[in-house]
């Protein structure tokens, strides 16, 4: 169907009779009249008004290479021309799956070199879930099974991403979350941080998971997970105490730590992982989103030797889903892979474009009167709105100041998310230095 066979007003009221939209207020949607967007190229999207939007989001989070890459459409054009699917279970393969392993094992840490694919990021760590008990049920203590993960932390929608996840809105529809799951605090130092110094706060929010896990005790605990910079939960970047002090403790108590890469991965923050940049070594790794760009749906936990000798050792790995390394998905990831690489987008990111990004921003936190902070890490950035800067005073939820802002944003053709007070960017990796002092005009508006 052609974007242009139909008015927006037609499309609208399509999508109100038959669509059901995730994370969405339907009324929101009825007031406002759902925005439907019906093209994109680079760090743009079209509506279908014709209104040239800039992306901030990068989609979701995903769109890392920009939209319209000719070489991704190929690949996957190729691959469903040739073999449009065919699974990997019950001993078989198909190239594109060994070629996406290998061309993986090349831009992640070193020793994260084997990988178990899936389709999405909740899907990556349901994946994380069973693996990691699978494992400790193989070295014997098969009580290790609680994850200890972070409020604010989000791990993605199945029921056991909901319950991994720290965000009290989506606990809410559940009411109740499944057993095996705990959580600390998240490590913000600006509103949780009273009057200690970033680096002494970073200490004692990582001293929450020793709490945690003598609580619990460390025979009954699994792992800890966190995403190197917490996204969806309103960007936030931890001092640089937390991770060595998190990565200490888990040693301690023999716990499997887990880096959430779905949305830090494939260069957002300047490296290809978000764990180089922090130092983290993790033992298993879920990514997503930037591994394909978006282009189409694929996720990937890599896993370590200590982790894949246990598994490659135990016997049947009875988890598994249809579209593990779907062909097409994967020969999308290899092209998105080799694209990265040849433009260096990781290196363009790190010592180019992100620096601009970020000091561009920071004139916002200086001088603008309801930017209190700039938080995050190369292209994924959160600023957050203040009542009063000196007091740091955030709105309230009634004041509502991020969705007005966001509101207002999009009506001068940038796209920004609001989460909480906070206003989120995650823009394609692309971005000119023209394109960030258009998005920067445009939220200083
Ligand atoms: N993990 C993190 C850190 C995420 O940000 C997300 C989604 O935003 C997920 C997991 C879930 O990914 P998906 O929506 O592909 O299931």
């Amino acid at each position: 169907m052609s974007a242009q066979s139909r008015s927006t007003l037609e499309w609208q009221q399509l999508d109100s009779a038959h669509h059901v939209h995730p994370f969405t207020d339907p009324k929101a949607l009825t007031k406002r009249g759902v925005r439907v967007i019906t093209r994109a190229d680079g760090a743009y999207v079209w509506d279908s008004d014709g209104n040239k939007i800039l992306d901030g989001m990068a989609g979701l989070w995903c769109v890392n290479v920009g939209y319209g890459r000719q070489e991704l459409v190929d690949a996957a054009t190729r691959q469903m021309q040739e073999l449009p699917y065919y699974n990997s279970f019950f001993q078989t393969a198909t190239p594109s799956q060994i070629e996406l392993g290998q061309a993986l094992a090349e831009v992640t840490p070193p020793g994260l070199d084997h990988f178990f694919f899936a389709n999405s990021g909740s899907e990556a760590n349901d994946t994380v879930i069973r693996i990691a008990r699978h494992y400790w049920h193989l070295k014997g203590k098969p009580n290790k099974r609680t994850f200890i993960a972070r409020t604010m932390g989000y791990h993605g929608s199945t029921l056991a991403a909901v319950s991994l996840g720290g965000m009290p809105h989506m606990h809410a529809l559940d009411k109740v979350l499944l057993p095996g799951f705990a959580h600390i605090m998240h490590p913000h130092w600006y509103t949780l941080g009273g009057t200690l110094s970033r680096s002494e706060f970073g200490i004692v929010a990582a001293r929450a998971l020793e709490d945690k896990i003598l609580e619990l005790g460390p025979d009954n605990v699994a792992a800890f997970i966190g995403e190197p910079v917490q996204g969806a939960g309103g960007v936030i970047d931890p001092p640089e105490t937390y991770w060595p002090e998190i990565q200490r403790i888990c040693r301690k108590y023999d716990i499997l730590l887990v880096a959430d890469e779905v949305i830090c991965g494939f260069g957002r923050t300047g490296q290809w992982f978000g764990s180089q940049t922090f130092g983290i070594e993790p033992d298993l790794m879920p990514m997503a989103k930037g591994l394909s760009s978006g282009y189409l749906p694929i996720s990937a936990v890599a896993m370590n030797k200590r982790v894949f000798e246990a598994v490659n050792e135990g016997g049947l790995l009875a988890h598994g889903y249809t579209y593990s390394g779907h062909p097409a998905a994967c020969a999308v990831a290899i092209a998105n892979i080799r694209l990265m690489q040849r433009e260096k987008l990781v290196e363009r990111v790190r010592e180019d474009i992100a620096p601009y990004f970020r000091a561009r921003l920071q004139e916002l936190a200086d001088d603008h009167p309801i930017v209190g902070e700039l938080r995050g890490s190369g292209l994924l950035a959160g600023l957050q709105l203040v009542k009063d800067k000196a007091k740091r005073t955030i709105f309230t939820t009634e004041d509502d100041a991020a969705n007005k802002c966001r509101d207002l944003c999009l009506d001068h053709h940038l796209i920004m998310r609001a989460v909480g007070q906070t206003m989120v960017l995650s823009p394609p990796l692309i971005i000119t230095r023209a394109q960030v002092d258009e998005l920067v005009s445009k939220v200083k508006i």
